[in-house]
């Protein structure tokens, strides 16, 4: 396994979403840090049409000032009714950035004459992955599921209380950390960033890391 404990940027600064993702990391023997602490990192733009390139303008951007090992990920709820909305736009869907009760609000009423079957969604996440060397990877990660006619649930967050996952009756809100961390589009997609550090097990060239004191 990986010799030295070496610090990996997570690269977010909500909270919900840094303890997912540790919670999904905890077997890796390296030091997770989110964006806040690092406060001297201006706020990202992310201004890319996918998922991917957005997930690499954060990454890139922390990597510039930290020039640590970077996992930054963009993620969001893609409606098939809706062709694919609202996308990159999922924290925004409603106008103000991550106003979760307004989004749900909107995709409820865009959503209100769909019956059962028309109401097909998946989240997805890219996570792109900067080495201290400059190499880079991405994993992406898919999960499917139905958006329900009403809000059930108060834990997770987002589109949570809407989405309930193909196999399952209850909403990820209803649901909880334990299980939504095993079967997300984050999990999945972290479970393969995971692989890919583990495969690339001769980070950190030597030097190339901050070891912890
Ligand atoms: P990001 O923080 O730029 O990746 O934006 C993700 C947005 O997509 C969030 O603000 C949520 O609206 C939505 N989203 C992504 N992942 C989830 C999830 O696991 N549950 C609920 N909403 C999510």
């Amino acid at each position: 396994m990986m010799q030295k404990k070496v610090q990996i940027v997570i690269g977010t600064a909500n909270e919900h979403k840094f303890r997912e993702i540790a919670e999904i990391l905890r077997d890796v023997p390296a030091e997770l840090l989110s964006l806040k602490s690092f406060p001297e990192i201006p706020p990202i733009e992310e201004n890319g049409q996918t998922f991917r390139e957005n997930a690499f303008l954060k990454a890139h951007a922390v990597f510039q000032h930290t020039g640590l090992l970077i996992l930054a990920d963009d993620s969001g709820l893609e409606v098939d009714a809706l062709d694919g909305a609202p996308g990159i736009y999922s924290a925004r869907f409603a106008g103000a950035e991550h106003d979760y009760a307004a989004n749900n609000r909107k995709l409820l009423a865009a959503l209100q004459n769909y019956p059962d079957e028309m109401r097909g969604a998946q989240f997805r996440c890219v996570v792109a992955i900067v080495f201290p060397d400059g190499a880079q990877k991405t994993a992406e990660g898919i999960v499917r599921g139905k958006i329900i006619h009403e809000l059930r649930g108060n834990k997770g967050f987002g589109y949570d209380p809407l989405f309930v996952p193909d196999g399952y009756t209850r909403t990820f809100a209803e649901m909880g950390d334990e299980i939504k961390n095993r079967i997300s589009h984050r999990a999945i997609a972290f479970q393969k960033a995971k692989e890919i550090l583990i495969e690339n097990q001769n980070w950190p060239p030597e030097g190339k890391f901050r070891a912890n004191p």
